[in-house]
């Protein structure tokens, strides 16, 4: 087993557990964004989002929310940063799904994951919502 969050999640290499149910992990990520950032994996190995079969994204996303509730509880965050880095050109470096959870406080000055995308946003004509919306829904 050659994935770094595979041998993670099987105990292989040291990872500071937060919480695990019978098919997905949670630990701390060892270079925080910020203090108390866990993320949560699959035990299987999926490397996209949606790779996951639907059981183990439904335990993958109720992993996170009890972590959630551990990282308001606990650590008394205000609010919480979820994100999946969802392939290599969103930014995923280990290629097996991950959802980061980072505590947020009101003054930490951070702002919304939509300050990555400021000043490159699309700006669309005139039906074009439309249209793209009947592209996906093919
Ligand atoms: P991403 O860029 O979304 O693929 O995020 C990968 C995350 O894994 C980064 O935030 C790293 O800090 C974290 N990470 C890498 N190696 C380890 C490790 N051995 N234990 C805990 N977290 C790790």
């Amino acid at each position: 087993m050659s994935c770094l969050f595979c041998r993670i999640a099987a105990g292989e290499i040291p990872s500071e557990k937060v919480l695990e149910n019978e098919r997905a992990f949670a630990f701390l990520d060892i270079r925080p964004l910020q203090r108390g950032h866990v993320l949560v994996v699959p035990k299987r190995h999926h490397e996209r989002f949606s790779d996951m079969t639907p059981e183990d994204a439904a335990a993958v996303m109720d992993l996170a929310q009890h972590v959630a509730r551990r990282q308001s509880r606990a650590l008394g965050a205000a609010g919480i940063t979820i994100a999946v880095n969802d392939g290599r050109a969103a930014g995923q470096e280990v290629m097996h799904v991950h959802v980061h959870l980072v505590p947020r406080a009101e003054t930490d000055g951070i702002g919304p994951v939509h300050a990555l995308f400021r000043g490159k946003t699309p700006t669309l004509r005139d039906g074009e919502l439309r249209e793209i919306g009947a592209e996906m829904r093919g």
